[in-house]
């Protein structure tokens, strides 16, 4: 994938020293006290840069909490006078890119699921020509590198040069551990491709469950991520959206606190190419065990389908076709016919070893 986008260096916008850029705030801003209250703990606290809060909530179902809208504008800026934090927040549409610039929003975001639709994110990209704002965009819902990268080459194509990638995960078919998974290596990739372009992780809308947040900013930091941004709200469980994933102002202080932070610039000076290759594996082979163990999921089903209709476990003219159609596409893939057949033998033993036990489970 080309294309080159002029982007300037997060230093140009935001002074963060050698740290990470930190944004926090919470998923929603609720009421006034609410945003106040947290705010006055988050600066208190001393680790963020700029205070985060959503003010059009994008609901996947009607009827939940979708934002306090232009009510709730002012009450950042009071944040902001009171702190000197900078703010930000989601915008979806002009009409709220009109809004959050007339309140004095100092950056602006673009959520997951604007990300995925080029007419919206064209629509903003029309209503930020000649305005100088940082923007953020965050994935799409869906693992789709070139969706994320087209909505950068959109907003750039408006004129705007302060830029970076939230990285908040991809949105799963099947109950996961994580509520959006992770999938590092797309990440990664963009990394690959826009070096200059920061990357801040977002690992509340990763986790959706507080517990997990650590280990997830934790692997952000390893992959040398720009910044994060993390939902902080003063009191979590009460929150109207997120309740789950949020931490007050001094937990998130604590948990930062237990995170090994190496430094946050990215690049030669820092890391080792070999470095940096090698964690491209780390993350393939993790990738390549969530497949197989995807796979297994599937052949577990199919046994019992098999058990259910009576059905022998090993069909001979199935595993032919198997075995023909994995060398071909690997030759296409330029991969070694041999190595192919290898794995697929093994992971034929493995599937049929499966499928015998889910056909001794009924007979046990
Ligand atoms: C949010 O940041 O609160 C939000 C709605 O996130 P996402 O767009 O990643 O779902
Ligand atoms: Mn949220």
């Amino acid at each position: 994938m080309k294309a080159n986008l002029d982007v300037l260096p997060l230093s140009s916008w935001i002074e963060t020293g050698d740290k990470p850029l930190i944004i926090a705030g919470p998923c929603s801003a609720e009421t006034e006290e609410q945003v106040l209250e947290t705010a006055r703990g988050i600066a208190k606290e001393g680790y963020a840069h700029i205070l985060r809060a959503g003010v059009w909530k994008p609901r996947t179902r009607p009827g939940s909490f979708e934002g306090k809208g232009e009510e709730a504008l002012p009450w950042l800026q009071k944040a902001k006078e009171e702190t000197g934090l900078k703010t930000a927040v989601e915008v979806a549409t002009p009409q709220h890119v009109e809004l959050a610039l007339k309140y004095g929003v100092d950056v602006l975001w673009i959520g997951a699921r604007t990300t995925v639709n080029p007419f919206n994110v064209q629509d903003l990209a029309d209503s930020l020509k000649g305005v100088d704002v940082p923007v953020l965009i965050k994935n799409p819902v869906n693992p789709d590198l070139a969706l994320w990268v087209g909505a950068f080459e959109r907003i750039a194509g408006a004129g705007i040069n302060k830029m970076g990638a939230i990285h908040r995960g991809f949105s799963n078919a099947q109950e996961t551990k994580y509520r959006n998974s992770p999938m590092w290596q797309i990440a990664v990739e963009f990394k690959t491709l826009f070096p200059q372009i920061p990357m801040i992780g977002d690992p509340s809308h990763m986790a959706g469950k507080r517990a997990y947040l650590a280990e997830l900013t934790q692997r952000a930091m390893d992959l040398n991520y720009d910044g994060l941004i993390i939902e902080s709200h003063r009191n979590p469980d009460e929150a109207w959206s997120d309740a789950s994933q949020q931490l007050t102002p001094a937990a998130l202080g604590e948990m930062l606190k237990s995170i090994e932070i190496r430094k946050a610039t990215y690049g030669v000076d820092f890391q080792s190419e070999l470095d940096r290759l090698r964690q491209r594996l780390d993350n393939l082979d993790r990738e390549l065990l969530e497949v197989l163990a995807s796979r297994m999921a599937v052949v577990e089903q199919l046994g019992e389908y098999k058990r259910d209709n009576n059905v022998a476990v090993l069909q001979l003219d199935r595993w032919k076709q198997v075995h023909g159609s994995r060398a071909e596409w690997g030759k296409s893939l330029n991969l070694y016919t041999e190595m192919v057949e290898e794995l697929f033998k093994l992971i034929h033993m493995e599937s049929i070893r499966k499928q015998t036990e889910v056909m001794n489970q009924q007979t046990a």
